[in-house]
């Protein structure tokens, strides 16, 4: 584990911030979702002392609850298995907890933590009245067959059940976890408490209480903020080169968008190497592989002659003026990013979670690069999961249109929001401000209003 280095925060700030260090060593992803929202809120607090007084940081930056547990699940071949399992449920104080489960190698509490941090604000920015909260499991489904992916789900969901609810904690998906694996989460769900509580979940498929744009609604709503970002600035996406990195569902819908409004996709990635294709990614070909097969993303270079793999690099050696970083967390750092800007980068959209680091935050603003950050942009995905909550406790389903318009005016009304309250706090065109002081404010109101809780 590499030692981060963060800039001194003053203060409140950065006496809350010292005290997350300590009361969570080890955990360098969570401080590093931490000291990013901090290091904006100084003009916030600066206004309004009282929310200072209140220890709403500090209120702020211990979850709700925090769970672990054993999950253990029998292989194909009769072995046992054990993983653990996650949820924390971070703030309720704007609805109950929403945020997805993740499920790869890589998850442990810090992961979850960070994820869980990131969601508060995400979700206050939706306006749609839900809470921060996070799980998942270090369970990897990678080469798992249908069988063993249903066992590990049932095992998960009999722990799990008993702190959800379609008022208390609605998970879904995000990596590693969609439609396959939320239809054995239901099942479960449904056959231990005999309730067929459709809300508890979303992402769910569309015969059975999902809604429509749900598996679209992440990338989709990604490069609907990327194109109001670019409107403001007298720009648009026709003829941009654009790389997305990754190649789930983030990704391909990214990827659908953003080629529909004129860009042209060169290059995408999977966890073992990516491939560049100058005339633009093929869809049906990398949907075809990615979502019917759940194959590797080398395949399409067997499939398409003109085009090239390479195994291992990172997907950030392709120039491009537009990136949009889909796959995972701190995948662009300092380096890459002076690298992507030296040729030619002029927007970032991050459709991941945190995917720049701080650095490449830093280098990006210095540049003038238009950034969008994450909690913002890639908000569509769990806003569409507000609108399924929505429609299950209506009993209703809307058509695909008319979900993808709310979903497009939601983005559009985050993207004013960020906007107009960097204005206010005196950093004009800086999103990130703008969105974590917008999202930590609708927190801090309702906290205020509930007293010490
Ligand atoms: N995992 C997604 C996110 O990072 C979606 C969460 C949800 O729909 O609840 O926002």
């Amino acid at each position: 584990m590499t030692t981060q280095v963060f800039a001194d925060l003053h203060g409140h700030a950065g006496t809350t911030f010292a005290e997350v260090l300590r009361r969570n060593p080890g955990e360098p992803e969570f401080h590093q979702a931490v000291h990013e929202v901090l290091e904006s809120l100084g003009a916030a607090l600066a206004k309004r002392p009282e929310l200072a007084d209140a220890a709403l940081l500090e209120r702020l930056v211990e979850p709700e609850r925090q769970l672990m547990f054993r999950v253990p699940w029998t292989d194909d071949t009769g072995r046992v298995r054990v993983n653990r399992g996650f949820r924390v449920e971070f703030n309720g104080a704007l609805g109950p907890y929403k945020g997805g489960l993740r499920f790869h190698p890589s998850v442990n509490l810090s992961v979850v933590k960070f994820l869980g941090f990131e969601q508060i604000f995400k979700n206050a920015l939706t306006g749609l009245g839900i809470g921060g909260g996070k799980g998942g499991s270090d369970f990897d489904p990678k080469g798992r067959s249908d069988a063993e992916v249903m066992r590990f789900c049932q095992s998960f969901m009999t722990e799990l059940y008993r702190h959800l609810g379609e008022h208390t904690d609605v998970p879904a998906g995000d990596i590693g976890v969609g439609g396959r694996e939320i239809g054995y989460l239901f099942g479960q769900y449904r056959r231990i408490t005999n309730r067929y509580e459709t809300g508890v979940l979303t992402g769910k498929g569309l015969g059975w209480g999902g809604s429509h744009v749900r598996t679209e609604a992440t990338g989709y709503g990604c490069v609907y903020f990327l194109a109001e970002m670019l409107r403001v600035r007298g720009e648009d996406l026709e003829g941009r080169r654009a790389v997305v990195s990754g190649s789930g569902n983030v990704s391909i819908f990214a990827i659908e968008k953003a080629r529909e409004l004129g860009a042209l996709i060169v290059a995408c990635s999977d966890s073992s190497g990516y491939i560049v294709d100058d005339k633009g990614i093929d869809l049906e070909i990398l949907k075809d592989i990615k979502l019917n097969r759940r194959g590797r993303i080398a395949e399409y270079a067997e499939r398409v002659p003109h085009a090239r793999y390479v195994a291992g690099g990172s997907v950030w050696e392709v120039p491009c003026d537009v990136a949009l970083p889909c796959a995972t967390q701190n995948e662009i750092d300092g380096p890459t990013a002076a690298h992507l800007i030296k040729h030619g980068l002029t927007a970032v959209a991050e459709g991941a979670n945190m995917p720049c680091d701080p650095d490449a935050v830093h280098l990006f603003r210095e540049a003038g690069v238009a950034f969008a950050p994450g909690k913002a942009s890639n908000a569509g995905g769990v806003a569409t999961s507000a609108l399924e909550m929505a429609q299950n406790a209506a009993r209703t389903s809307w058509t695909f249109t008319d979900t993808d318009t709310r979903l497009g005016t939601i983005m559009r009304d985050i993207h004013a929001t960020c906007l107009e309250t960097a204005a206010e706090h005196g950093d004009e065109g800086n999103y990130v401000l703008g969105a974590n002081i917008a999202g930590f404010l609708r927190v801090a109101e309702a906290m205020t209003a509930f007293g010490v809780v």
